[in-house]
Formats: structure tokens, sequence, C-alpha cells
């Protein structure tokens, strides 16, 4: 009960790549840059362990950004050919590659570390991707014209990946969708059918995986910060998309909850689904303490019974200091021994 768990990315080492940047440069090459992204995982991975968290990540340690470290071996991408677009509804604007021609896996992308996480972490691990909305929200398009079709296209190739990935031993598979909380009317179009079929299969067939959707208001980076004050008091971009999540397919449901404006009853309407509740604020650099972490999972245990309960951060930590992130898991994992222990669980 109340297995805790994060919304995947850690801060990478030092010596791995630039510290406290959404878009680090690597400070390594070749093979060299292959095995420290290796070594980074061993080490995200022990620090997970060591801090109690018992659904880990590899922290996102081999890939520069959440979304294009998934594109660069699709086919169909010429990310030569980068154009600066405004993204989430223009809230910033992002240097971003060009879809080109038809969107095709055409090899693995994340097997190998997947693999690699797998064989060095007996805890349950969970992999990352980005939902086809957000990828749809994050590049440049002069081929589709369309965004709905050109989900669908990821979502296939999305699919091909999780299913590989799941094959592999990863326990539950979670697509980042920011952008669910941007395009409300898209994300009853297409969006949630995208997402079904980038997760369609996983728990069939011999495979046993969860999956799980991500949906935040973003880093703590000043356009989102700004963004975010001008949502007013009660943030309800939930209310629209849970009740069609909670019909979905999709088991689980990462949400941020602690210093947010989002009404905690909005999670009543997950009914059936998991909730990942974010009891982390990744946007402050002070380091919960036990007792706050454990506060905001009894917030949300009002609206979702304990056993649904997995805390969790509000969103990733990659760019945060690595001693910040690193006490933020422990408070995690303290927190939530906390409540256990109310609840005769621990
Ligand atoms: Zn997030």
């Amino acid at each position: 009960m109340l297995e805790t768990t994060t919304a995947g990315s850690l801060p990478k080492p030092g010596w791995l790549a630039e510290t406290e940047k959404l878009w680090p440069a690597w400070r390594l090459e070749g093979a060299a840059l292959a095995e420290g992204k290796r070594d980074a995982v061993l080490v995200a991975l022990k620090e997970q362990e060591t801090a109690g968290i018992d659904i880990v990540t590899e922290g996102e340690q081999g890939r520069q950004h959440f979304v294009h470290g998934f594109l660069e071996r699709i086919s169909g991408i010429d990310f030569a050919k980068r154009q600066t677009i405004g993204i989430r509804a223009d809230r910033y604007k992002a240097v971003c590659p060009t879809v080109t021609g038809p969107i095709r896996r055409t090899e693995a992308v994340h097997g190998a570390e997947a693999r690699f996480a797998r064989a060095n972490t007996r805890r349950k691990l969970k992999f990352t991707l980005p939902g086809p909305m957000t990828i749809v929200d994050t590049l440049a398009d002069e081929h589709y014209r369309d965004r709905g079709k050109m989900a669908m296209a990821f979502a296939a190739a999305l699919n091909e990946e999780a299913r590989d990935l799941a094959a592999a031993g990863i326990d539950v598979i979670q697509f980042d969708e920011p952008a669910f909380n941007v395009y409300a009317s898209e994300v009853r179009e297409w969006g949630i059918a995208a997402l079904e079929r980038a997760a369609a299969g996983l728990n069939e067939g011999g495979l046993a995986c969860k999956t799980a959707v991500h949906i935040c208001y973003g880093y703590g980076i000043k356009a989102n910060i700004d963004w975010k004050k001008s949502l007013g008091t009660q943030w309800r971009q939930y209310e629209s998309v849970f009740p069609l999540l909670a019909k979905s397919r999709i088991d689980q449901v990462s949400l941020e909850c602690i210093n947010s404006h989002v009404p905690l009853d909005l999670v009543a309407l997950l009914e059936g689904k998991d909730v990942l509740a974010g009891a982390i604020d990744v946007a402050s650099d002070r380091v919960e303490t036990p007792e706050e972490v454990a506060a905001a999972i009894r917030a949300v245990m009002k609206f979702a019974p304990a056993g649904r309960i997995f805390p969790c951060t509000n969103c990733g930590m990659a760019p945060m200091a690595r001693a910040t992130a690193l006490g933020k898991l422990k408070a995690l994992a303290a927190g939530a021994a906390l409540v256990r222990k109310e609840l005769g669980a621990a």
C-alpha cells in the first residue's frame, strides 16, 4: 500500500552532462558517453533504492530531453531542419526538428537502456515515453498537416516501442502528456484515442505491464510559472480530462497535488484508476519534510482509497540540483512510510 514512485526523470551527474538545465549538453562523447550513461543509470537506481522508492526508473539518464530523446531514432523526422515554434499553445518557443515524411519506428529506441536497468534492480521498474499529443506539440510538421493524424502515426510507433519494453520486463510504461492540460478539445477529439493506441496490448499476450499517463503543469521554469499565474486560483484543467481517462484502458494517472492550485476533489473523477499523487513539488528547491509529504497523501486519501494511491513527484526532477532531488526522494519515501504506519500497513 502507498508504494512510492516518481514522474520519471532525475538530475544527471555533472560528469555526464551540464547540470540544472532542461536541455543539457553532454560532457562525454562516443564510447565514453555510452558508458557514462550506463554508469549514471546505476547511480540513479541505487539512489532511489537507498532513498526507499518502491517503483524506480532509470531517471532518463540516457536522454537529453523527454520528448526528443525518443524521436532521435524515429524515421520521418529531419533533425537538421530545425525551426523555432511556439509550443504548449505558444507558452514558450522551442527549436524543434521537422517531420518531413511518414513516421516509422525502424529500430528499437530504448530497448538496451530498459534491459540494462532491468538487469540492475529487483524493484518494480517504470519506463517513461512521451505521449503522442505532447510529441506532436513539440515538432514542426511539413508532412501530415493534421495534428490528429500525425499523433496516430506516432502512437503506432510508440506502441511498437512500448511492447518491446514490456517484453524486456518493464512493469509500468508511462506516457508523459503535459499537453493534455493545454488542449482540452483536442484531447477529446483524438488525444485519448492516440494515447490508448500507444498503450494497447501491454497487459495481454504474455505481457504484464501497467500503463500510466502523466499530466502536469510542467517543470519549475519561468515560462511555466508565468503561465500558472494566468490560470486563476483554481486549476480545473484535469476536470475535463479525468472522466475521459476513467473510461479509458489506461491503468494509472500521475497528477500534481502538493503546492498546486488543483482542487483535489477532481481526484474522485478517476474512479477505478491508480492515482500517482504528486506529493513533492518540483518547482521549489526546498526539500519537503516527511510530515508535509504525509499531509499531501492524506489530502488525496479523502478522494481515493489508499490502496489505489502511489505517492509520487509532481513532475520530473531533471533540471534540479542533484542533492535537492535526492533529499526530495528521501522525504517522499519517509512521508509515505508515516501514512502507512498510521494505517497499520507499515
Ligand atoms: Zn510533468
